[in-house]
């Protein structure tokens, strides 16, 4: 067996394809048609991934994953029908991995998959890692400059750690979007400015430090100096 999966989806004929595909493809599937049942589920199972609708009956999507954040760290990958940066910079900002936009390819929604339990069964080996000052635990979430507790979301964290991971490496935002948000943003790379906007207000401009570099033309890179 694959994995165990769990499905939250209304719509019955989706779901049902959905689950057909899964067990095809090894996975054993566990399906709800409302929030609230799959809320149930999802906190009393033990599933290696969920996929949850957003706009479902009861409790919507984002509700549900919200309350499954406050114990656990499945992976999330949410279906919408809607596709604007707003909806996707929210939904990954509330803790979902990924993210699908309908209609999809059911081979485009096993690879993400894929891509989201593997990324579960490789937990970084890196634990702690430092430039100017600022220090990030991977393993706790927690970041501090000169011993004073950041608070950040799991984006503005992801997007840190994955610069501190690359000291000295200028990235383009085409590639942050892929290595952060890791899945096609369709050109909207300006979210990759506003989590440098939010990185900045709550590191540089506090502490009076220069840690995340704006290269003209290019994009951003994180040097120790
Ligand atoms: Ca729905």
């Amino acid at each position: 067996m694959n994995g165990h999966i769990l499905l939250v989806e209304d719509e019955e004929k989706l779901a049902r394809f959905i689950e057909m595909e899964l067990v095809y493809e090894g996975y054993s599937v566990e399906k709800a048609f409302d929030g609230r049942t799959g809320l149930e589920l999802a906190l009393g199972g033990s599933f290696d991934l969920v996929i949850l609708d957003i706009m479902l009956p009861e409790i919507n999507g984002m509700e549900v994953l919200r309350r499954i954040r406050k114990t656990s760290q499945v992976p999330v990958i949410m279906l919408t029908a809607r596709d604007t940066v707003i909806d996707k910079v929210t939904g990954l900002d509330s803790g979902a991995d990924d993210y699908m936009t309908k209609p999809f390819e059911i081979e485009e929604l096993l690879a993400r998959i894929r891509t989201a339990l593997r990324k579960r069964s490789q937990p970084s080996a890196v634990k702690t890692l430092s430039a100017c000052g600022v220090t990030i635990d991977t393993q706790r979430y927690a970041v501090s400059c000169n011993n004073t507790p950041i608070e950040l979301t799991k984006r503005e964290f992801d997007l840190l750690r994955f610069l501190m991971e690359n000291k000295g490496i200028v990235f383009t935002r085409e590639t942050l979007l892929d290595k952060v948000w890791g899945f096609d943003y369709a050109g909207d790379t300006n979210s990759v400015d506003v989590y440098v906007r939010y990185l900045r207000g709550k590191i540089d401009e506090v502490f009076n430090i220069k840690l995340i570099h704006t290269v003209r033309g290019v994009g951003y890179v994180i040097k120790d100096e």
